[in-house]
């Protein structure tokens, strides 16, 4: 594994600054809580958290915000969602650099996070004039039945590190063609990004006639999302992060009879079979499972290979792992970036250290990169790890770039151990037995929310619902109709006739 030189944090800091710059943001510099980026793992500056009356503050005026918003017509909603598309598109390359500076994504993996906060832009564009309800038959002469569809009020969007931008745009922008305004708390670890996008979206927003307060934006750590998670105004809390984050938000959110949207850990797997077209496989398996450092909700965590074509597959796999470029995500031919800290590494670290003493067996990686070039970043090895049997470690999802490698014999047996992890997220198998995939798809293969044939786990487009199931907390966000989850439907019967008949043939009066 090769590594690439790295920037200096005053480099990164005058780049960011650059950035923020050239999006139209001056930081305030403060000192509640820094900036900072994992390249070097060192802070960049201080900025200032949300106080409890900027929360308060905040909610209000999305509130009153949403009063108006809800009665403009939704195709003019969609105005605002275009023109925050464009300037997206304008600004590209400088947010992925902010992404890179923050989050520590590869080139090609940030331009890809804002291509995507583009197309979710360009498909709620769309969706901003197909907010369809329906006509029901009635049972009832002279009646009609009608399913209609109305926003829900404020959304608070809290979002976490590893997609710092695009999952903030999945929800922001299907929630303003909705009607809904927006009060987003992203992850502590991403504060400069999220100051770019709150300032394009103000800026479309003032360009297009929309009411500022649309969105408003929260910076600070998690006791500022516990106010959004409490606050009765706030209508839907759509938190995206890990399980743990997950399990608090939902029955504080439940308690007062408010809606989750809950996008939260994963632990995906791909099932290789004996017919698969074993180089695809390669090339999907190493981007899947070692792409953004294993930083990914869909990273792919467990393969389960054929007994058959194990060892060739294992000793391919190896070949690609030793080869990965480590280093700067910056350089064009680094594909391995950082890890978002060293307590990361550390719990990649604890993982593997159980999972040797559970039998497994480390194939390749593992090793922390550039500790003299930058003492408090953690660049790591991706990992291939031999595992016996699924032990308890397999069964979590450990943020880091692990893979597991299990064998199976039977197709059966290749699902139960897919299906046997608390998380529902991603999935995918590679084959080129029809049979085999359509069982994998159907309702006794894997139960998750994204199942895949010949491609990996991970990235996903956005013109499909993006979610999973169980410990991955059920929720759908971005295409097909996950708009549903952001506004409430209304029943309608009008009665036309000149009589009173009511429903089940009740006869009163
Ligand atoms: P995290 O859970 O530490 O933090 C996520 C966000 O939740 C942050 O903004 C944090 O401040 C906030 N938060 C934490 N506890 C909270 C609480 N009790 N109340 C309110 N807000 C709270 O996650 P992370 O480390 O930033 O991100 C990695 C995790 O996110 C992984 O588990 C990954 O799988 C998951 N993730 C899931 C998806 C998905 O779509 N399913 C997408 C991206 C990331």
């Amino acid at each position: 594994m090769t590594s690439t030189a790295l920037p200096t944090t005053d480099d990164l800091r005058a780049r960011a600054l650059a950035g923020l710059r050239n999006v139209g943001v001056e930081v305030a510099e403060g000192d509640d809580f820094h900036a900072r980026t994992p390249l070097t793992g060192e802070p960049l500056f201080g900025l200032t958290a949300a106080t409890d009356t900027d929360v308060e503050e905040a909610i209000a005026a999305a509130r009153a915000a949403f009063l108006t918003w809800r009665t403009t017509p939704a195709p003019r909603r969609g105005e605002l969602v275009r023109r925050l598309g464009e300037l997206l598109r304008e600004h590209k390359s400088d947010l992925a650099d902010l992404v890179t500076i923050e989050a520590g994504k590869i080139r090609s993996e940030a331009l890809g996070e804002i291509q995507e906060m583009i197309d979710i832009c360009d498909f709620a564009v769309g969706l901003s004039r197909q907010l369809y309800g329906r006509t029901i038959a009635s049972e009832r002469p002279g009646h009609r039945l009608a399913e209609t569809w109305h926003p829900l009020g404020v959304v608070g969007v809290i979002s976490a590190f590893n997609f710092p931008a695009a999952v903030w745009s999945w929800n922001t922008a299907v929630a303003l063609v909705c009607g809904d305004t927006v009060v987003w708390k992203p992850s502590e670890l991403t504060p400069l990004i999220s100051l770019a996008c709150d300032h394009l979206l103000a800026r479309a927003a003032e360009e297009v006639g929309a009411p500022r307060d649309v969105h408003r934006l929260l910076l600070g750590d998690r006791a500022v999302g516990e106010k959004l998670v409490d606050d009765p105004r706030v209508a839907l809390v759509s938190a995206t992060g890990s399980t743990r984050m997950g399990r608090e938000v939902a029955p504080r959110v439940a308690a007062r009879f408010g809606r989750s949207l809950l996008e939260l850990g994963g632990n995906n797997a791909a099932v290789v079979a004996p017919s698969a077209d074993l180089d695809l496989a390669v090339q999907g398996i190493v981007f899947a499972a070692a792409g953004t450092a294993g930083q990914r909700c869909t990273t792919l965590r467990r393969l389960i290979v054929h007994r058959d074509i194990a060892d060739t597959l294992v000793e391919r796999l190896t070949a690609a792992y030793r080869k990965l470029p480590i280093g700067s995500p910056f350089e064009d031919t680094t594909l391995v970036g950082p890890l978002i800290s060293t307590e990361a590494f550390t719990r990649m670290q604890q993982a593997l250290a159980r999972v040797q003493a559970q039998g497994g067996e480390i194939l390749a990686g593992g090793n922390r990169r550039l500790t003299e070039d930058a003492p408090a970043a953690a660049y790591a090895e991706p990992v291939l790890v031999r595992v016996g049997e699924q032990s308890d470690v397999v069964r979590e999802e450990t943020f880091a770039p692990i893979l597991y490698v299990l064998t199976y014999d039977t197709l059966d047996e290749a699902i139960a151990l897919h299906n046997d992890v608390p998380q529902g997220l991603s999935s995918s198998i590679f084959t080129r037995d029809q049979q085999e995939a359509e069982i994998f798809l159907s309702a006794a293969g894997s139960d998750c929310g994204i199942a895949n044939v010949n491609i990996g786990t991970s990235g996903a487009e956005i013109g499909g619902a993006f979610g999973g199931e169980k410990d991955t907390g059920g929720g759908r966000e971005s295409g097909s109709d996950a708009w549903k989850a952001y506004m409430r439907s209304a029943t309608n019967t009008i009665n036309y006739s000149s009589e009173l008949t009511l429903a089940q043939g009740v006869s009163f009066l």
